[in-house]
């Protein structure tokens, strides 16, 4: 099962999607916050991320939804910075601390080189953390590796604040979309993470995914996922997540038959202490309003998290290996294992 990011390469379509993804620097609308700066200039927008990509962390992962941790881990790529402020971000060291990123700064050729270790180390994919911001720069690292042997199935594991532009001509080169449906309500959405068209701009993303991909999750006999859709969605205290708006939404637009990723693994970090109503974890009633939630929709596919996920580790980026709880490369951990109950 090759992904089809191949084919591309050999015919030269991905380098010309490159080169075309790169220009669009110029006067940045890569997503929805569409800053219109001259990235390749020397401007940043919102996200303070310029012409290179800001690599934060290359790891094996073993704390993916188990089609993508399987016993080798995913290859996770983080990227640096982000084109949202979401102030409950467990990844703040990273993703809002643009001035500490500078030091994280590589070349395309790198970005590169860091997708074929990955699969050197015997990862099962390569999964891109928040890599809306830097698509030109990862489809142009994808043209170097691809040629020298990269093969991995390629996720994009994403807030799904996405353009529908950027999408189309990510069509053929992504294999499995990862995207968190954050919110339901641009007031929460701007509150929370500074992004006030996001229900417009995710739905119309997630529209976009489900176009490629359709509702089916292509495994392999391994159970590891080659192709696909998983939806992913991070229960907030007090239903600032607008989780009912969110799961009907994927249940009568796209498909209930789609795989979901429910996550109970809140926790107030970063400067979540700033504002009341999401100043704590999830409490056992509020998760369980939502697996309730995925039968009356029914919903059919996908994992949910034990509660006990609200006590998991948290990443430390200023370690050298910023998922310790999980034992360094120890099999997966096992908060995402359940799957979502089946429609009654
Ligand atoms: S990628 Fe960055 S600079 Fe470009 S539109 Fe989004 S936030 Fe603005």
């Amino acid at each position: 099962m090759l992904p089809s990011y191949v084919a591309l390469s050999e015919s030269g379509e991905l380098h010309r999607r490159a080169e075309r993804l790169m220009g669009m620097l110029a006067a940045c609308d890569i997503c929805p916050k569409d800053c219109r700066v001259n990235r390749l200039g020397g401007e940043v927008g919102f996200c303070w991320s310029g012409a290179d990509p800001v690599v934060s962390a290359v790891v094996p992962h073993f704390g993916e939804e188990p089609c993508l941790t399987g016993t080798r881990g995913a290859g996770n790529i983080f990227f640096g910075n982000c084109n949202m402020r979401c102030v409950y971000c467990q990844n703040w060291q990273i993703s809002q601390d643009w001035t500490g990123q500078r030091r994280n700064t590589v070349s395309v050729e790198a970005l590169g080189e860091a997708m074929l270790a990955l699969q050197e180390k015997g990862c099962h994919n390569i999964n891109l953390v928040s890599p809306t911001h830097f698509v030109p720069q990862i489809v142009a690292a994808l043209a170097l590796a691809a040629p020298r042997g990269l093969c991995l199935p390629l996720v994009y594991n994403t807030n799904a604040y996405d353009s529908v532009r950027v999408l189309q001509l990510l069509d053929g080169i992504v294999d499995i979309y990862l995207p968190d449906l954050k919110y339901s309500d641009n007031g929460a959405a701007r509150e929370y993470s500074v992004a006030g068209n996001y229900v417009e701009a995710s739905r119309a993303a997630l529209k976009e995914m489900y176009r490629q991909m359709g509702p089916d999750l292509v495994l392999d006999d391994a159970g590891l996922a080659h192709r696909g859709l998983i939806i992913r969605h991070l229960i907030l205290p007090n239903d600032i997540a607008g989780s009912r708006e969110c799961l009907r939404f994927i249940a009568e637009e796209l498909s209930p038959t789609v795989h979901l990723s429910i996550m109970a693994q809140y926790y107030p970090t970063n400067k979540a202490d700033r504002k009341d109503l999401i100043s704590r974890k999830i409490r056992a009633r509020e998760y369980e309003e939502v697996l309730e939630m995925l039968e009356e929709f029914g919903f059919e596919h996908g994992w949910t998290q034990e509660f006990s996920a609200t006590d998991i580790g948290r990443p430390d980026f200023a370690s050298a290996a910023p998922f310790a709880w999980e034992g360094g490369l120890a099999p997966a951990p096992l908060h995402l294992t359940r799957p979502a109950s089946p429609a009654p």
